[in-house]
């Protein structure tokens, strides 16, 4: 049999199993198993357990073909991307369960033929759906309350659950409300407020099936419900991702919203858990940080809707609000020198050489201009020559990397300092979506780089040569303070 060149990839822990063989274990959840047939891996459980494809629970016993993009989430740790090696991303199939039905819902934007599906949505109060952004579609109804008050809501784990008891839905028709006072207390609130649903959704990009299939499981909930809500999908992991405050801002596009009058409810609470009553811990704090970050007074679904006293929750590990603000202030030679850049993508090396370094005259050598070490190395060499001082403004995380550098400067006999920036994974990661959701220009660093990175990550040492190792703190300098304010909302989820 011929090899697949396919793989699945954790990138969080820089794992990656390779497909081998026919038949595959995979080691986190020993009920996986992978084969290949007509050049496809092949995902089988042999007993239940909580691992999803695409966010779908999946069936024992049945075989799922998988694709390129497609997600196998083991547990809130544990999550593997399918990679082939030839394929193009393509959409991703229907829900694991529908995956030989070939289900068919006509797209409700096009309205030519009346599905079941279009009917359906129809009924539902004569709203219109929208795709606001690229990645957020949203249901704007025809009569909005005209009220600045909005009490707003997560969806999965906050209005409903699962009807299997699964942890997550086989399909779009698994649910049931949450609680039996559920509706009863929306339409209480709705005398007041308009009603908002706000949803992360990532399971649906680039697949206008299940788009279609979570319209139809949208309008049968609000339906079931009685009540008029604003819809708002986050289907990426872009700046309209919750915890990031980006669909509050399309609201308040959309109709009238006041902060201070608001609030919003949600599961995903980073409550620590209880194993000895068998409270599973929160998948995550993106709710919580969510109303944090737009502002907004924010209850766990029991303390709204069960009037359960305040949760206490585990504290998110990073937090940007905490990071300092200032100007770098180093002290410079008069003699020539080579700094190295010792950080990770996304660690404010560049920031710090454009502050610092290259007014004070430093000439300025960087890979991801210069494509290969040689070019850097020459181009080291040559500024030696002229009795300049030299800054090596790459990522320089091992010996390995450094050693031609450092070498260089012994030949020319000036010192070599090694600038090491004080930013952990969390903080760089956070810097990194801070980047792709401010910078059109940004190129957007995938995280699996950033945890190489600290993997390989080995701190500099006087003994490979370097005269000294100066660590250099990450300081915030925003010219703009809206950006500055920005920087300080949380974009990660736990
Ligand atoms: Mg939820």
């Amino acid at each position: 049999m011929n090899k697949i060149r396919g793989y699945l990839l954790n990138a969080a822990k820089n794992k990656k199993i390779e497909i081998t063989e026919s038949l595959v274990n995979i080691p986190d959840d020993k009920n996986l198993k992978l084969s290949q047939a007509n050049n496809k891996l092949i995902l089988i459980l042999k007993d239940s357990s909580d691992t999803t494809l695409n966010g779908y629970a999946l069936i024992p016993k049945k075989e799922y073909k998988l694709s390129d993009g497609d997600l196998i989430k083991i547990d809130e740790n544990i999550t593997y991307s399918v990679f082939y090696e030839q394929g193009k991303r393509k959409s991703l199939d229907n829900p694991p369960d529908q995956a030989n039905k070939k289900m068919k819902i006509a797209s409700i934007f096009k309205t030519a033929k009346a599905s079941p599906a279009i009917k359906t949505a129809a009924k539902q109060g004569d709203g219109v759906w929208k795709k606001l952004r690229p990645n957020v579609i949203a249901y704007i109804p025809e009569n909005i309350k005209e009220t600045s008050k909005v009490a707003s809501f997560d969806l999965d784990g906050t209005l409903i659950k699962t009807k299997s008891g699964k942890r997550f839905p086989v399909d779009e028709n698994d649910w049931v409300l949450l609680f039996p006072n559920i509706t009863e207390k929306l339409k209480e609130i709705s005398e007041d407020f308009k009603l908002v649903l706000f949803t992360n959704q990532r399971g649906l990009h680039n697949a206008d099936d299940k788009v279609n299939a979570f319209k139809v499981k949208v309008t049968n909930i609000l339906e079931k419900l009685g009540l008029t809500f604003l819809v708002f999908i986050s289907t990426d992991s872009d700046k309209y991702r919750k915890p990031s405050p980006g669909m509050w801002d399309l609201l308040k596009n959309v109709t009238e919203a006041d902060v201070e009058e608001s609030f919003y409810v949600g599961d995903a609470a980073g409550r620590p858990g209880n194993k000895k009553l068998k409270i599973n811990k929160d998948h995550s704090l993106a709710d919580r940080l969510f109303a944090q970050n737009v502002g907004l007074k924010f209850y766990t679904p029991e303390e709204y809707f069960l009037d359960a006293p305040k949760s206490t929750y585990d504290p998110p590990k990073f937090d940007p609000s905490k990071v300092e603000t200032g100007v770098y202030t180093i002290d410079l030679p008069k003699t020539p020198e080579m700094i190295l850049m010792v950080g990770s993508p996304a660690s404010g090396k560049s920031t710090f050489c454009k502050k610092v370094l290259i007014p004070a005259g430093y000439v300025y050598v960087n890979r991801d201009t210069l494509k290969t070490a040689q070019a850097c190395l020459n181009a080291v060499k040559k500024a030696l020559q002229e009795k300049k001082s030299v800054v090596v403004d790459n990522t320089n995380p091992s010996e390995e990397a450094r050693k031609q550098f450092v070498l260089c400067a012994k030949n020319f006999k000036v010192p070599c300092r090694a600038f090491v920036m004080d930013v952990n994974t969390d903080m760089a990661r956070h810097n990194n979506k801070f980047r792709q959701f401010t910078e059109n220009t940004h190129q957007q660093v995938n995280d699996i780089i950033i945890y190489t990175y600290f993997k390989n990550f080995v701190q500099p040492e006087k003994k490979e040569g370097i005269d000294e190792i100066k660590k250099i703190e990450f300081k915030l300098d925003f010219e703009n303070s809206d950006v500055g304010k920005y920087y300080r909302k949380f974009f990660l989820e736990k």
